[in-house]
C-alpha cells in the first residue's frame, strides 16, 4: 500500500491523518528528516504557515523537504500548506527580527494570505472542481462544500499551473459568512505536476475526493 507523510509539526496533521486512511493509505506522520525516507507522497496540512516555516528550519526540515520537491514527491498542501508550496506570497509575515517568512515552494504561484478578511474567521461555500470526475454520477460531479479558515488565495499562476477551483463573485452571496472578493474570481485550488495545493480545509468536512485525486496523482491515475 501507499506510505503518505503528513507534516506533523503544526496544524490540523491529525485530520489528514485520519483522511488519508480513510482513503486506504498509511498515514505517517513527519517531523524529522529521515522520516521523509520511503514516502510516496506527504501532505503539508493547514495551521500557521510562518510556525511551520520556523520548526521546518529548526528541524533541519527544511532544505531535505525543498529537495524532495524538487525531485517528484507528490505534495498536497490545504492552507497554510498552500502557502508552504507557494514560490511567492504577496504579503509575507516577518518575524522580530524582520526576517519575512520562508516557503518550501515548488508550485509556481503567488499566494495572499488571509485573503478573504481578516476580521471574518472562514466563510463556506460550495465549489465546482476540476479533476473529481472518478466521483461523478448520472446527476454529474457534486461540488466540494469549502471551509475556508483565515485561508489564502492565489494572486497568479505561472505556465504549467492548472486552475481546479475558483471561489466565483456570484458564490459569494451564498457563503454563509460574506468573503470580500472584490468582484473578482478568486483561485483556491490549483495543480501543478505532482503538486496539489487548495486554499481550503477538505479534511475538516468529511470531503474524501481532494485526498483520493491526490491518491490517484500518486498512482499516476490522475
Ligand atoms: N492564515 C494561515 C497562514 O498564514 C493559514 C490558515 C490555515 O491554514 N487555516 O498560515
Amino acid at each position: 500500500g501507499l506510505r503518505i507523510g503528513v507534516l506533523a509539526l503544526q496544524g490540523d496533521f491529525r485530520e489528514h491523518l485520519r483522511a488519508v486512511e480513510t482513503a486506504g493509505a498509511a498515514g505517517v506522520g513527519v517531523r524529522r528528516p529521515a522520516e521523509l525516507e520511503g514516502l510516496d507522497g506527504l501532505i503539508i496540512p493547514g495551521g500557521e504557515s510562518t510556525a511551520i516555516d520556523k520548526l521546518a528550519r529548526a528541524f533541519d526540515l527544511a532544505g531535505p523537504l525543498r529537495q524532495r520537491i524538487a525531485d517528484g514527491l507528490p505534495v498536497y498542501g490545504s492552507c497554510a500548506g498552500m502557502i508552504l508550496l507557494a514560490h511567492d506570497i504577496a504579503d509575507p509575515a516577518a518575524d522580530l527580527a524582520g526576517n519575512p517568512q520562508q516557503t518550501f515552494g515548488g508550485l509556481d504561484i503567488t499566494v495572499r494570505r488571509n485573503a478573504f478578511g481578516r476580521q471574518r474567521e472562514s466563510f463556506e461555500t460550495d465549489l465546482d472542481f476540476k479533476g473529481l470526475e472518478f466521483s461523478a454520477t448520472e446527476d454529474g460531479v457534486a461540488p466540494v462544500h469549502a471551509v475556508f479558515i483565515r485561508g489564502p488565495w492565489v494572486e497568479r499562476v505561472g505556465p504549467g499551473v492548472e486552475v481546479l477551483a475558483q471561489v466565483e463573485p456570484a458564490d459569494q452571496e451564498h457563503a454563509s459568512h460574506a468573503a470580500d472578493l472584490q468582484g473578482t474570481a478568486r483561485i483556491v485550488a490549483v495543480r501543478s505536476g505532482q503538486l496539489l495545493a487548495t486554499s481550503f480545509h477538505p479534511e475538516v468536512t468529511g470531503e474524501k475526493r481532494v485526498h483520493e485525486l491526490f491518491i490517484r496523482m500518486i498512482r499516476g491515475e490522475a
